[in-house]
C-alpha cells in the first residue's frame, strides 16, 4: 500500500456516487480506488472505471455483464456481475467504503464492509431503517466506524460531543418540507411523478426525491438518527426549514443548541466523511447569509404528511416494524413512479401494510430479509387491491 486511503464506492453512478467520484478524483494524492459498483448504468460505470482505475468494477444486474466486460477490455480491471459480486466488491480491503446504493438492496454489501471493520460512509439510510439494531451490533462487534453522509446526520455528528451524550436533551432534524410543503391534500392527490422528483433545494435520485415529497424521507431519517445517536424516538424532533441552510441541531441540558450550516450541496457532507477525521476542500457554493436574508421555521404538518406519523409509530413498535415500513415504502414509491398509484396512496399503502403485518423481533439478518420480502409481497397485494 502507498499510504493513500483505499476507497470503494457502492452505487458509484448515482447522485451520491457521482459526487463522491468527483471528490475522490480531485485528490489522487489521498485516495486510490478499490472497487466501483452500480446497478445497470454500464456506460457511466465504465467511464468512471477508466478514469479511476479500480481493481474491480461490478454491475449488480447480470444482464449487463457482457457490455461491461467489453467496455473495460484491455484495462486490467476485473469485471463481475450479480448480487454476489456486489458483496465480493465490498469484501475487497478498502479502508473506506461509500454505501450509496439505494434501498434495502444495499444492506448485504454494507454489512460486508462493516464486518471487515472498515470505515463506512453511510448514505444508504434504508439499510439502517431495515436492520438498524443488528447493523449497530455488527459495527460494535467488528470495530467498524459508521460516518453519516445524510446531511442532517452529518450535521449532528459534527456538533455532538461524544463524551457529553448523556447531556443531550433533543436532536432536532431539519426538513425542507419538499416540493409540496404548502399544497393541500386535494392538490397533492393529483401530483405527477415528474412534479414529485423535482426537489426545490437538493438534486437527488428519484426514490429519495419522492420520499422528500411525502416526507417519508424525514421519517426514515428519524429512525436513522435513533440508531446512529442512540436516542429514543421522543427525543428526536423535526422542524421544517424551507431554506435547507441549517442541516440539523443538537440541544443540550443547559439550553445550548449547536447547529451545522452550509449550502444545500451533498459534496459538503460527503467531503466531511471522506476527509474524516481531517477536513478536505469541497467545491460547494459558500454560504452567503446576507444574500439569503431570512431563515424560517415551521412545525411539520402530520395531517398532510402522514408518513411522519407512520415512521414514529414504526420506531415505537420496534422489532421488524421499521423493516416493514421501509419495504412497503420502497414498493409504493416504485408503484407511484410507474403510475400505478397516486401520490397520497404511497403513505396509505405503507399504513395498510403495517396494519396487516405482525411485527416480530428478527434475531438475524436472514430473518430481517425474510420480513422485508414478506412486506414487499403484502405491499404489492395492497397496491393491486386499490389500483
Ligand atoms: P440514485 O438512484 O441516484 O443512485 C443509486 C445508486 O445505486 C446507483 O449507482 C445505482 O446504480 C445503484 N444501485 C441501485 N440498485 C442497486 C443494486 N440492487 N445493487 C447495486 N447497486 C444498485 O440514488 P441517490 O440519490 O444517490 O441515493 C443513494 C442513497 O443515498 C439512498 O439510500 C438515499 O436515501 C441516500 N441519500 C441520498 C442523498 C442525495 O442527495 N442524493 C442524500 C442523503 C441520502
Ligand atoms: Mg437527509
Amino acid at each position: 500500500m502507498d499510504g493513500r486511503r483505499g476507497i470503494t464506492i457502492l452505487g458509484s453512478t448515482g447522485s451520491i456516487g457521482r459526487n463522491t467520484v468527483e471528490l475522490v478524483e480531485a485528490r489522487p494524492d489521498l485516495y486510490r480506488v478499490e472497487a466501483l459498483v452500480a446497478n445497470s448504468s454500464v456506460d457511466s460505470l465504465a467511464a468512471q472505471a477508466r478514469r479511476l482505475k479500480p481493481r474491480m468494477a461490478v454491475v449488480a444486474d447480470a444482464a449487463h455483464y457482457g457490455a461491461l466486460r467489453e467496455a473495460l477490455a484491455g484495462t486490467g480491471i476485473a469485471v463481475a456481475a450479480g448480487s454476489e459480486a456486489v458483496v465480493e466488491a465490498a469484501r475487497l480491503p478498502a479502508d473506506w467504503v461509500m454505501a450509496a446504493i439505494v434501498g434495502a438492496a444495499g444492506l448485504a454489501p454494507t454489512l460486508e464492509a462493516v464486518r471487515r471493520g472498515a470505515v463506512v460512509a453511510l448514505a444508504n439510510k434504508e439499510c439502517l431503517v431495515c436492520a438498524g439494531d443488528l447493523m449497530i451490533a455488527e459495527v460494535a462487534a467488528h470495530g467498524a466506524t459508521l460516518l453519516p453522509v445524510d446531511s442532517e446526520h452529518s450535521a449532528i455528528f459534527q456538533v455532538l460531543e461524544p463524551d457529553q451524550a448523556d447531556k443531550i436533551e433533543k436532536i432536532v432534524l431539519t426538513a425542507s418540507g419538499g416540493p409540496f410543503r404548502s399544497r393541500s391534500r386535494a392538490e397533492m392527490a393529483a401530483v405527477t411523478p415528474e412534479e414529485a422528483v423535482a426537489h426545490p433545494n437538493w438534486s437527488m435520485g428519484a426514490k429519495i426525491s419522492v420520499d422528500s415529497a411525502t416526507m417519508m424521507n424525514k421519517g426514515l431519517e428519524l429512525i436513522e438518527a435513533h440508531h446512529l445517536f442512540a436516542q429514543p424516538e421522543e427525543r428526536i424532533d423535526i422542524v421544517v426549514h424551507p431554506q435547507s441552510v441549517i442541516h440539523s441541531m443538537v440541544s443540550y441540558v443547559d439550553g445550548s443548541v449547536l447547529a451545522q450550516l452550509g449550502s444545500p450541496d451533498m459534496r459538503t457532507p460527503i467531503a466531511y466523511a471522506l476527509g474524516w477525521p481531517d477536513r478536505i476542500h469541497a467545491p460547494a457554493p459558500r454560504l452567503d447569509l446576507a444574500a439569503i436574508g431570512q431563515l424560517t421555521f415551521e412545525a411539520p404538518d402530520a395531517i398532510r404528511f402522514p408518513a411522519l406519523r407512520l415512521a414514529r409509530r414504526a420506531l415505537q413498535s420496534g422489532g421488524s416494524a421499521p423493516t416493514i415500513l421501509n419495504a412497503a415504502n420502497e414498493i409504493a414509491v416504485e408503484a407511484f413512479l410507474g403510475r400505478r398509484i397516486g401520490f397520497l396512496d404511497i403513505a396509505a399503502v405503507v399504513e395498510r401494510t403495517l396494519d396487516e403485518s405482525d411485527a416480530g423481533r428478527p434475531a438475524s439478518i436472514a430473518e430481517v430479509l425474510e420480513q422485508d420480502r414478506t412486506a414487499r409481497e403484502r405491499a404489492w397485494a395492497v397496491i393491486k387491491s386499490i389500483g
